[in-house]
């Protein structure tokens, strides 16, 4: 049998970070047994459906490599691929299952279900549809319904024995069949449930591994219920663990303690590589335990009975070390400079010279954690002027000789290379007599605007002879303007000189109004 999964995700917001966890469980299972990974999108709550949520989904899956075989507006075989799209699927199998006997129409309102649930409360039992609706003639449930009666379909469950499933990663799991309601699979308004839709499409699209998240394990003996009413076999199941906050109590990942939308992690530069490699460390890792490893690496050793079950932690800072060492040591620098370049131009950059590019990236690399750090951090190399802050200027002006002599030593320098650059600067200080950092700082300073940056050599030769004398240039222009308006010193200084003031005219006695005029 043809190895077939699927992730069926509810289109209601940002696409999750456990969905793309999950679909990359899905995906590498089906590609290592050269299977179909197919994409269902589950939109029958229309109460959540937000429209725009389909297209995200499938763009992240895209952008972390894990593009579906089949799915809406894919393809494939076994469409639609939406549930909506699917309800004259579910209603016929609905007939099927009601004139075999093995559901029945309901009609209970809403105030009959509250009551049973209250008296339920009341004698201390597990509250739960009683199954009170099952005898009703089957003929006289037809009727009340054609006369546009509202009603459920309810599924037919046994009350005696057990219902058991395998599960590949937890063994057999077994539930007392009193425990499993007579479930809803049609609501009032002609939808199915999630339980009915999920099964039937599982079903008709061939899914022979169900690979979902922990929170489905107690619904699957329903399902199980309701693949045996039709007369299926049930497809494999594997229930992957919940992703953990880092905290004391490792509570399932949730929105109120930290980020989980995948498409942040996109917008903050983390590299879709060093993603997908963090996610595949969620329950499994390599058999030789290497850390870092591709997705192809992945799926060529991918066994799912291997994923453990303790509950892995997603930690935010171990996924930035991976993202790190992506851009430091697996990445290429021309893949890094091809990553990073889109985001140059989003700051309204011109990243088009390519040599210049990847001295950028390869000076900067070993500094930033993502590709926006990256970017922002490569801001210094490509605009036109750099602002320098208050503690730049106090930082220039304490160096302004130095700038000076260096300006002029750099325009005479006949070969502007890392060695020529390294001589001048060593000879220099030599000859002033000063220690070298009290020279480097403010020439760091003038090239960047930051005193946080890399080795000044490096600076000097990146930016070339050009770049640094405007940049010097402009920093001894800035000397000249002094301190910027808002610099909290100069104002606390301006402040206390006020207040001196103030307080000296204080002092002198009040003219006497004989003497003003
Ligand atoms: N629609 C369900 C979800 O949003 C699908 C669960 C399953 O994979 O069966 O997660």
């Amino acid at each position: 049998m043809p190895v077939v999964t699927r992730i069926a995700p509810s289109p209601t917001g940002d696409p999750h970070v456990g969905t793309a966890y999950v679909a990359l469980f899905n995906y590498a299972y089906a590609k290592r047994h050269g299977g179909r990974f197919v994409l269902r999108v589950e939109d029958t709550d229309r109460a959540r459906y937000v429209a725009a949520a389909e297209a995200r989904i499938i763009d992240v899956l895209r952008w972390l490599g894990l593009p579906p075989d089949e799915g809406p507006g894919i393809g494939g075989d076994h469409g639609p691929y939406r549930q909506s799209e699917r309800l004259a699927i579910y209603r016929e199998h609905i007939d099927r299952l009601l004139a075999e006997g093995h559901a029945y129409r309901a009609f209970e309102t809403a105030d009959e279900l509250d009551a049973m649930r209250l008296e339920q409360q009341r004698r201390g039992i597990d509250p739960g549809y009683d199954g009170r609706g099952r005898e009703l003639d089957p003929a006289e449930q037809r009727r009340r319904a054609e006369a546009g009666e509202p009603h459920v379909v309810r599924l037919r469950t046994p009350d005696e024995g057990h219902t058991t499933f395998h599960d590949l990663l937890r063994g057999d799991v077994s539930v007392p069949n009193a425990e499993i309601r007579d479930a809803v699979l049609l609501k009032s308004d002609g939808y199915p449930t999630y339980h009915l839709a999920n099964v039937i499409d599982d079903h008709l699209m061939g899914i022979s591994h169900v690979v979902r998240a922990e929170e489905w394990v107690v619904s699957t003996p329903l399902h199980v219920l309701l693949y045996r009413a039709f007369g299926w076999t049930p497809p494999v199941f594997a229930h992957l663990p919940l992703l953990r906050n880092p905290d004391a109590n490792k509570t399932k990942i949730s929105k109120r303690k930290m980020d989980t939308s995948a498409e942040s992690y996109r917008a903050q530069g983390i590299l879709p590589e060093a993603l997908v490699n963090f996610l595949a460390t969620m329950g499994w890792s390599m058999p030789d335990g290497r850390e870092v490893f591709t997705l192809e690496a992945f799926v060529a050793a991918f066994d799912l009975e291997r994923v453990s079950l303790g509950g892995p932690v997603f930690d935010l800072k171990r996924l930035r070390n991976l993202n790190a060492r992506y851009l430091r040591e697996v990445l290429s620098l021309e893949a890094v400079g091809a990553r990073l370049a889109p985001w140059l131009v989003e700051r309204g950059h011109d990243p088009s010279d390519e040599d210049y590019l990847l001295d950028v990236v390869d000076v900067l690399r070993p500094r930033a954690e993502t590709l926006a750090e990256l970017a922002e951090q490569a801001d210094y190399f490509y605009v036109e002027r750099v602002t320098y802050d208050a503690d730049a200027r106090r930082r220039l002006a304490a160096g302004q000789s130095y700038l000076e002599d260096l300006e002029r030593e750099f325009s005479r320098l006949e070969f502007f290379d890392d060695d020529a650059i390294d001589d001048l600067l060593h000879d220099y200080v030599q000859r002033q007599a000063v220690p070298l950092g009290k020279v480097l700082m403010p020439l760091r300073v003038a090239l960047t605007g930051t005193s946080q940056a890399p080795a000044v050599v490096d600076l000097v030769a990146i930016m070339g002879r050009g770049r640094t004398l405007t940049r010097l240039g402009q920093a001894l222009q800035a000397i000249q303007e002094g301190l910027p308006d808002d610099d909290p010193e100069r104002l606390k200084a301006e402040a206390e000189a006020a207040a001196k003031a103030a307080a000296a005219k204080g002092k002198r006695r009040p003219p006497m109004p004989a003497e003003r005029s």
